[in-house]
């Protein structure tokens, strides 16, 4: 059952960063808030994929999933946060996102393509540099 506020308005989430911890609250809230889940780029990856996709290149396909995929009652904004105040989030593209309750899962720093064709390119990159310096 969602979450209510005094008013009996649904209590209104917003996640900011889709990776691990990010795409997982989200999942998870999505049928007990009003959820806004805010990501630099419109698909979750698995980190840990990369290594196996390296030797099974269908494999990375699996890894990268688009954020619509396993959020069907949540809003996703694709942009990045620029700013943070008591009860908003600003994001690059001038957007406010109201809040009552905000996750910040922003990780670490690594860039990452914004689409999933370039999210895919990137890893087909990332094998042939490792190729090029294997000795096999
Ligand atoms: C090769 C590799 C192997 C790993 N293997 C393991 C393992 O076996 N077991 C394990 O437990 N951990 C492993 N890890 C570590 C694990 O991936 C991290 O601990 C985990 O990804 C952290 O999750 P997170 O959600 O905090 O951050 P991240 O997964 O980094 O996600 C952060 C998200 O926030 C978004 N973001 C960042 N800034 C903004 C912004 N300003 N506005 C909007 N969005 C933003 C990013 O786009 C990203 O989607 C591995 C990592 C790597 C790279």
């Amino acid at each position: 059952m969602a979450a209510t506020t005094g008013g009996g308005r649904t209590r209104r989430v917003v996640v900011v960063g889709g990776g691990v911890a990010g795409s997982l609250i989200a999942k998870t809230l999505q049928f007990h808030a009003d959820l806004t889940l805010i990501d630099s780029k419109e698909y979750f990856e698995i980190p840990w994929a990369g290594l196996r996709a390296m030797v099974e290149p269908s494999f990375a396909k699996r890894s990268v999933i688009n954020h619509r995929d396993y959020l069907s009652n949540g809003r996703i904004i694709v942009s990045k946060a620029v700013n943070i105040s008591n009860t908003d989030v600003l994001t690059e593209e001038g957007r406010l996102v109201p809040y009552d309750y905000l996750v910040i899962a922003t990780g670490h720093s690594d860039p990452a393509p914004k689409s999933k064709p370039k999210g895919l390119a990137n890893i087909k990159q990332k094998m042939k540099r490792l190729r090029l310096l294997s000795p096999f």
